[in-house]
């Protein structure tokens, strides 16, 4: 046995290319040593599998390394047991006798031995039971496979009307594997460690639930599919198999319908037990929730890799929660596929039952960590929210407060004052309709204390009142579940709320509001949350962090569209738990530059020396030639392209936009992708184009598609994007407006004929006059250090830029025979700081070209030339 070092074969789908085989062995390294490493390898270069082959066959070594050294000791300790021989006492001075001096040595080499063994003896039963599910499971879909087989024979036999003597022999094994498998004896003496002792394992989160499947396909795909145990976390809206509770739609409807049942699960299992309680109508329990189907479940998905639709389905087959079954499935899993919020947020984390001790963590698509990490650690309460609330636990203590006990009721009121303090910041009052009630415009940033003392809040002790709300809040993300089970604290800690917030939820479905009733969106947010849940996070957020956070207060003209934000500033506190408590941690992605700033913003800040990270960096696996990039300064009237805040809208400038995409269009077949910095911006150029004939013009050579405005109109205006390029690939093809940052911008590819060009208008910096941005800038400046002649703080709305414009622009090349010109519209691209911030692959083939007429000519040449392999239409400037 030997470690991979450099000379070391990865296992792999299919022999890698050079950059996947130098991945593998920096990736390895850093596991092997510790370390947080940044890797950057562009989209389409096949990073998930050089991922799951690089940390799988480090995990299978670890193990192996582990299990040598742990029977090296063993061997050493017994064989020092048997030839044990007493050591003369090194002084005679001392108190002990001897004999007690030789007991003490050999209850310590004994005693290591036992804890060896029972280690092994664990790890060995561990291993026995993976494999025995495993082959079940094979077994089961080679049986399964061969039963059609045999049905399609069966029939093909009855056509010819022959006889076929039935195969006893093969029916007795299945009857037989079915039974071993479904055996309650086996069940029984299921050694209970196993549920609970978490194996070393590697922790993969990734943003989007679309890029978890798909890694798990590629986990599916890999040389390891039939060696790992993996478990993919979900929501229970994701996960959720009891069609009643699945209808009620919204996740926290979904989260709050499950809970219920399961304190009506516990309450029957009281019942039970001798435990009496109050008569009353049966309560719902659900039907996928029973132990024995959950084990089973859980063992089933461990035993083959599976994506959530199929842990879905598999929980319909079996009639058992995936939900609660994947949950299980955490601790004996050595690869769990989760989502962000479930790794980063700790109250998240610790209710899944996510345990990162000693662990691996790889976080995917990481080129934004920060802004997520800050996003999922803010919290917003509008005056609407503010007063429900208030009106509902002013209800409650009403009611109730004979009943309840003088500190529960204590605290109630306390919350409400606390309430009613948030509020009159905002500039109004609880009790009256948040609606009617004018509040002036405007933005204030402070910091946590200045507010709670403006909010008068500032004597009530947070983390006090905060537990009366829990029970909640952990649920916001996917719940707790399990931990339900386990933890009995935590169970008891819900119980004491129980009364409370289940009273909240009856008032929540009953009263809705007049003003509810118009249907508004905001009215919908409201409703379909629930009581105190934005209340608890909020609270939350304030005890948190304070040096780090502040609390925008934005009037916005009436009450109830006000709100009070918690904006956290350092990420890093956050992180700093993750990157400490984890053997290593990997941050990967397509683009992680500027690299410095990162490490400066997450890494340094959260306490993580330089020693301890490692950086990895590779190029594109397309030939260089298979992309042009290019900068133009100018467009084809000479007109300079100065998109700044000044000039961009100036007729003149838009015009001139028209006839760049205008001749891009002219020569360019397929599909071209033109992003705007901004909605508003892109509004205003194509109505200017709409009343100088400019989109007519345009939409004679090609189909116009604009990005739609609601989400879930976006996979049509795809597919139609898509359609009318392949039936039109002779004629001219689409032309599709969309904008940086938008809903197209990002989990969508625009391969091969989708995008074989790229146009950026402008430069898409973030609104540098929004409060929030301007004291995340100052924050920066203050507390990170200046280099490169920029604060902190410009570098940070460079970055963003930036980063924003690598992400639409590497949309256009998705695999290694991909090719796609990206053509960048401002001058200001041709500045050195912005043109070092493209990535690698594109910054090397970047050309900057003061006038129109050079840059298109090469656009010509290359969309005519081999690589691109298509013949242009005639070209002419307009
Ligand atoms: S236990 Fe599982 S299946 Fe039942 S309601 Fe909850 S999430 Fe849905």
């Amino acid at each position: 046995f030997t470690l991979r070092t450099t000379e070391a074969q990865f296992p792999f789908p299919y022999q890698p290319y050079d950059i996947q085989e130098q991945f593998m062995q920096a990736l390895y390294s850093a596991l092997d040593q510790g370390k947080v490493g940044i890797f950057e390898s562009p989209t389409g270069t096949g990073k998930s599998l050089s991922l799951i082959c690089g940390a799988l066959s480090w995990l299978s070594d670890h193990e192996e390394k582990r299990r040598q050294e742990a029977a090296a000791l063993l061997q050493e300790g017994e064989a020092a047991l048997s030839t044990f021989t007493p050591q003369p006492s090194a002084s005679s001075s001392s108190a002990e006798p001897d004999w007690i001096t030789d007991f003490v040595q050999k209850k310590a080499e004994r005693d290591l031995v036992s804890k060896l063994k029972e280690e092994e003896l664990k790890r060995k039963k561990r291993d026995e039971r993976l494999e025995m599910i495993r082959n079940n499971v094979q077994l089961k879909y080679a049986m399964k496979r061969k039963s059609s087989e045999d049905d399609e024979a069966f029939k093909l036999l009855q056509l010819s009307k022959e006889e076929q003597p039935e195969t006893r022999g093969d029916q007795e094994d299945e009857e037989l594997i079915v039974a071993e498998y479904e055996s309650d004896d086996e069940s029984k003496t299921r050694n209970d460690d196993l549920v609970e002792e978490h194996v070393t394992k590697i922790y993969y989160c990734s943003r989007t639930h679309s890029q978890l499947a798909q890694f798990v396909h590629e986990v599916q795909k890999s040389p390891f599919s039939k060696d790992i145990s993996v478990v993919t976390l979900g929501s229970r809206q994701n996960l959720c198999v009891n069609e009643e509770v699945r209808r009620l739609g919204s996740i926290q409807r979904i989260n709050d319908r499950c809970m219920e049942m399961q304190k009506n699960k516990h309450e029957k299992q009281h019942d039970e037990e001798g435990v009496k309680r109050k008569r009353g109508p049966a309560k719902t329990v659900c039907p996928f929730n029973k132990a024995s189907a959950l084990q089973k479940m859980r063992d089933d998905l461990l035993g083959t890799v599976q994506d959530i639709e199929q842990l879905v389905k598999l929980g319909r087959e079996t009639h058992s929660c995936p939900y609660y079954a994947t949950r299980l499935a955490i601790p004996p899993a050595q690869l769990v596929v989760l989502p962000y919020q479930m790794l980063l947020h700790e109250a998240t984390r610790r209710a899944a039952g996510v345990q990162l001790k000693g662990q691996v963590v790889i976080i995917d698509e990481a080129h934004n960590l920060s802004d997520t990490l800050s996003c999922i650690h803010s919290a917003e309460l509008t005056g609407a929210q503010l007063c429900r609330t208030h009106s509902q636990l002013s209800q409650y203590a009403d009611r109730y407060k004979s009943r309840l006990k003088a500190k529960n009721l204590m605290y109630i009121k306390q919350i409400l004052f606390v309430i009613e303090g948030l509020v009159r910041v905002l500039g109004g009052k609880v009790g009256q309709n948040p609606q009617s009630q004018t509040t002036q415009t405007g933005t204030e940033m402070l910091t946590i204390n200045n507010f709670l003392f403006k909010a008068q809040i500032d004597n009530i002790n947070l983390f006090k009142v905060l537990p009366i709300c829990l029970g909640g809040f952990v649920e916001k993300y996917a719940g707790s579940g399990v931990s339900l089970h386990v933890q009995s604290g935590s169970n008891k800690e819900n119980r004491r709320t129980e009364g409370l917030n289940r009273y909240l939820q009856t008032l929540q479905s009953n009263q809705v509001s007049p003003a509810d009733q118009q249907g508004s969106v905001e009215a919908e947010k409201v409703l379909s949350a629930s009581p105190m849940m934005q209340v608890e996070g909020f609270f939350m957020a304030l005890t948190n962090s304070n040096t780090d956070g502040r609390v925008v207060v934005h009037r916005q003209g009436t009450l109830s569209e006000s709100s009070v934000k918690f904006l956290l500033l350092n990420p890093a506190v956050h992180f700093a738990q993750v990157l400490k408590e984890c053997r290593a941690v990997i941050i990967a992605g397509g683009t992680m530059q500027p690299v410095s700033d990162f490490k400066q913003e997450l890494l340094f800040s959260a306490g993580v020396g330089e020693e301890r990270i490692t950086e990895f960096s590779c190029g594109h696996v397309i030939p260089p030639e298979n992309i042009l990039p290019l900068v133009l300064c100018s467009g084809p009237s000479g007109q300079e392209l100065d998109f700044t805040f000044q000039n961009r809208d100036s007729p003149r400038m838009m015009d001139e936009t028209g006839r760049i995409l205008s001749n891009i269009c002219n020569v360019v077949p397929g599909g071209v992708v033109c992003f705007f910095p901004s909605y508003e911006y892109s509004r205003r150029i194509i109505s200017h184009w709409e009343a100088s004939g400019a989109l007519t013009r345009l939409a004679n050579k090609k189909k116009i598609f604009q990005e739609p405005k609601k989400a879930n109109q976006v996979e049509q205006v795809l597919s139609e994007f898509s359609r009318c390029i392949q039936v039109d690939s002779s004629l001219t093809g689409a032309l599709l407006f969309s904008v940086v940052g938008g809903k197209m911008s990002e989990g969508i590819n625009f391969s091969d004929d989708l995008g074989r060009c790229v146009v950026m208008v402008g430069m898409p910096y973030p609104n540098i006059k929004s409060p929030e941005l301007q004291e995340k800038m100052s924050y920066l400046d203050k507390h990170l250090p200046h280099g490169g002649g920029r604060s902190p703080g410009q570098a940070l709305i460079e970055n963003l830029c930036m980063k924003a414009v690598n992400q639409s622009i590497g949309r256009a090349i998705r695999h290694r025979g991909d090719y796609s010109s990206m053509v960048l519209c401002d001058r200001r691209y041709a500045r050195p700081a912005t043109l070092s911030k493209l990535p690698t692959w594109i910054k090397d083939r970047t050309s900057t070209h003061a006038s129109f007429g050079p840059a298109f000519a090469a656009m010509r040449k290359d969309q005519s030339g081999d690589s691109f392999s298509v013949l242009s239409a005639s070209p002419f400037f307009i």
